[in-house]
């Protein structure tokens, strides 16, 4: 299988060709089909084996796609563990949204808080963040989810463990359910806790378990 035959935004298939990406991993191959079908999703794979674009690639679909969705932003969460993991991912997303109209920011607990409040009420499109410093700008009404399309969950079991659940519980109340897609990605999934969380944050999602891991 190749990235070419996920049927992509020309924009986004060049994106991909021309940051070296041949063959998808399998959790891609799985995932990226099935986000891209508008299924909230429940997904597990080790470590190393490209979580990252097989949750930013459906996304960078669905905002190309339909750039006139929402007139809110910001459309696309992901909200990781720590701030070492968001750095991560930030930098793989603006890869992809380097050359595009898309702004995406970067919001960590231990930074300044009035420049993220700055930051935020320049309406950027994606949001990658660790949750209690986004939980805390939420609180203070410097950014609103009623817009919200996707909501990305890495390294759920992670963050549970850490003790987020309160301000996980709190992001998905403040948006809009109707219109949103969920993705919960996890190291594993046998965890209890990631599974209640996904009964109350999903809806009917598919699960995609590469090696066994559940
Ligand atoms: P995970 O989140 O599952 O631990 P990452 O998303 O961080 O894994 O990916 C691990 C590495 O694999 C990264 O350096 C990434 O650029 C690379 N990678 C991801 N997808 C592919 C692919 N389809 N082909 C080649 N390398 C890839
Ligand atoms: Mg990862």
């Amino acid at each position: 299988m190749q990235f070419s035959d996920f049927g992509l935004e020309s924009r986004l298939m060049s994106t991909v060709e021309h940051l070296g990406f041949a063959e998808p991993t399998e959790i891609q191959q799985k995932a990226i089909p099935a986000a891209m079908q508008g299924h909230d999703l429940i997904a597990s794979s080790k470590t190393g084996s490209g979580k990252t674009l097989a949750f930013i690639i459906p996304a960078l679909q669905r905002l190309t796609k339909n750039r006139a969705l929402s007139k809110r932003d910001p459309r696309v969460v992901i909200l990781t563990p720590t701030r070492e993991l968001a750095k991560q991912v930030f930098s793989q997303l603006r890869l992809f949204t380097a050359n595009t109209q898309f702004k995406a920011v970067l919001i960590l607990g231990g930074e300044n808080f009035n420049d993220q409040v700055n930051v935020l009420e320049k309406d950027p499109h994606f949001i990658v963040a660790t949750p209690g410093r986004l939980a805390d700008h939420l609180t203070q009404g410097h950014f609103y989810l009623n817009g919200l399309e996707l909501l990305i969950l890495d390294e759920a079991d992670r963050m549970l463990d850490l003790g987020f659940a309160k301000q996980l519980s709190q992001i998905n109340k403040a948006a809009d359910h109707r219109k949103r897609q969920t993705l919960l990605f996890s190291a594993t999934l046998d965890h209890a806790q990631v599974n209640e969380f996904a009964i109350e944050l999903l809806k009917k999602p598919k699960r995609i378990a590469i090696g066994g891991a559940f």
